[in-house]
């Protein structure tokens, strides 16, 4: 009979930070079990990369089981998994997008990859709210450079303040600017307000065997070719091709077995398909099932040392949950009307930003809100689906002047998106429902969740902004704009949740050191968006991944150095 391979690590989830610890250790040499809830997915076979709209049901719309359309990569997932709810605290408005498949979210994420800089690692000690970050951007620097050079990210070294540059020869050259892009970069200008190409994990060049973007395909249902980063097309099969990686998929951990030595022992996952409860001894423990399911693991790990969950002895797992706060506003600009047609794909997502440019006037006590936004934003000649971005301004109807209004404003809207930090607060945490459980009797999160004046400020100042903003691009300015606590997107609709286990420099009041390792079980690392202290307005799964790649460079140390 074959002996069972012996494995030094299980590593809990194949997304952004689960994918890069597995892909570190098995070039290390480490023998690595990957479990991962969801099914196995193999985006060479399974993207439909250039079906179009028409050929879909409904256009490809949105739908309640395809929240970003039919042809979303998005397996068994969105708002609501099948099986395994959750629940909120009353007045709480919290959702939980989460992908049951390999690679996690990172095959449909927008690919949207800005760095921290030097003041989201020291909030506290800039404006004395929050908590401080145990490492500073110079620790991280490195492992951001190495991370956007394997991953492959585009963009421009523009020096802004608080945004760093990459090294050099990092960044692939960014796609050109699109017309909306161009127009709205020129009102932003004349305000004084940068706007400057985007960070995004889409390759323009070919690096190794992943093909640079052809400009042709939505980067949400996910990559075939590899240029738009996802860990099915990179670090799973790097990983697999070392020999040193298994998966197993559809096995669903709840439980990690503590030792009475104070160690991790192994975990306990449910073999989805057949129910049966299984076992795997572990000599190390990585959690990277993303913020919320890594806390939950946690707390329902609970035994006779650790009453309140494993690695829970400063209280903190589940607390300090935020998301990126999130507003948005569009408009038509009447000068982009019966535009002449061309080919304005791009590398779909968007090639053009505006980084948060305020940090003098925050330092000069002129903002009524802490830290910073940026804008997403764009228009264009997208795939056309049920609509053409504004049936409202149309006469409806049918026949010749239904087309010929529907030509009319095809490629004359643009879109902004505000993205902007959170300050953690007392009343946003999960806990575990002390009655709710899921299909396979797990107990599943309650989400508490709540804006303060912080955030509703910054929306506020998002929104007159905006306005100005259309004014200059000669647009049709809203007139219905909501209030700032309309307008303010609920907890986890930007998906961007992290916060549940924070690192600190203090035991009492944070769950890991600086390298994502539990205080109290040596033998358990961190690997995902559970670990940040705070939520900077930069979207979080580049820092994830270049974080985890810190830690798994740690955790090899201390193997070989047989600390662990
Ligand atoms: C539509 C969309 C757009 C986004 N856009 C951006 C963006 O532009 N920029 C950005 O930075 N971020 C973006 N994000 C967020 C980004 O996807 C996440 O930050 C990132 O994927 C988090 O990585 P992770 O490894 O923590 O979790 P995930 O990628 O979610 O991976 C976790 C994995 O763990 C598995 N798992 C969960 N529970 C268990 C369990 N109990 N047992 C075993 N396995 C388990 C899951 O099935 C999953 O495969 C976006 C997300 C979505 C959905
Ligand atoms: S637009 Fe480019 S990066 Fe996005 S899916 Fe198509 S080829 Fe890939």
């Amino acid at each position: 009979m074959q002996a069972e391979p012996e494995h030094d690590v299980v590593v809990i989830g194949s997304g952004a930070g689960g994918g890069m610890a597995a892909y570190v250790l098995t070039k290390a040499g480490v023998k690595v079990l990957m479990l991962e809830a969801g099914r196995n997915y193999d985006p060479l076979t399974e993207t439909p990369m250039l079906h179009t709209n028409h050929q879909a049901p409904l256009r490809g719309a949105g739908t309640k089981d395809k929240v970003f359309g039919y042809y979303d990569a998005t397996v068994d997932g969105g708002w609501e998994v099948p099986g395994e709810p959750y629940s909120r605290g009353e007045g709480s408005e919290f959702y939980w997008y989460r992908s049951r498949m390999l690679g996690g979210r990172t095959n449909h994420w927008a690919r949207n990859s800005f760095r921290m800089g030097p003041y989201d690692f020291k909030p506290r000690s800039r404006d004395g709210l929050g908590v401080d970050w145990p490492v500073t951007y110079e620790d991280i620097a490195p492992y951001y450079d190495k991370t956007e050079a394997l991953v492959g990210v585009y963009g421009r070294n523009d020096g802004l303040e608080n945004h760093p540059n990459s090294g050099p020869g990092v960044l692939h050259d960014p796609p050109k600017a699109r017309i909306p892009e161009l127009l709205i970069q020129a009102a932003a200008t004349d305000m004084g307000i940068p706007c400057v190409p985007a960070r995004r994990a889409v390759m323009t060049r070919d690096l190794d065997q992943r093909k640079a973007c052809y400009y042709a395909s939505a980067c949400g249902r996910g990559c075939a070719i590899g240029a738009a980063f996802q860990t099915t097309t990179s670090f799973l099969p790097w990983a697999r091709a070392t020999g040193n990686l298994t998966i197993t998929t559809d096995a669903m951990v709840h439980e990690i077995e503590m030792g009475e030595d104070g160690k991790a022992k192994g975990v306990w996952y449910i073999e989805k398909k057949s129910g049966e409860h299984k076992f795997v001894p572990a000599r190390i423990v990585i959690l990277a099932a993303s913020a919320g399911e890594t806390a939950r693991i946690m707390l329902n790990s609970k035994n006779a040392q650790a009453p309140d969950g494993v690695g829970n002895s400063s209280g903190q797992v589940g607390r300090n949950l935020m998301d990126t706060v999130g507003a948005s506003m569009g408009a038509r600009i009447p000068a982009f009307e019966n535009r002449p047609r061309y080919n304005e794909d791009g590398a779909m997502g968007i090639h053009m930003y505006i980084p948060f440019w305020l940090y003098p006037e925050q330092a000069a006590g002129k903002l009524d809100f802490p830290r910073g936004y940026h804008y997403e934003m764009g228009g264009g000649f997208s795939q056309p689906d049920m609509g053409v971005g504004g049936y409202g301004d149309m006469a409806g109807g049918y026949g010749a002047k239904l087309k010929e209004e529907a030509r009319r404003y095809y490629g004359s809207y643009v879109w902004f998106a505000q993205r902007g930090e959170m300050i953690p607060n007392e009343h946003c945490y999960a806990e575990i429902d002390p009655e709710l459980k899921d299909n396979y009797g797990i107990p599943v999160l309650k989400f508490h969740y709540k804006h303060t004046e912080h955030e509703l400020n910054q929306v506020a100042h998002f929104q007159k902004t905006t306005l100005e903003l259309i004014d200059r691009m000669g647009g049709e300015v809203p007139t219905n704009v909501p209030s700032p606590k309309d307008a303010i997107a609920p907890g986890g609709w930007i998906i961007h949740e992290v916060g549940t286990a924070r690192m600190g420099d203090d035991p009492g009041s944070s769950v890991t050191n600086e390298f994502g390792q539990s205080w109290d079980v040596d033998n358990l690392f961190l690997m995902d968006g559970a670990i940040f202290a705070s939520k900077a307005h930069k979207n979080p799964t580049l820092t994830i991944m270049a974080l985890a790649w810190r830690n798994t460079d740690y955790l090899v140390e201390q193997m070989q150095q047989g600390a662990l």
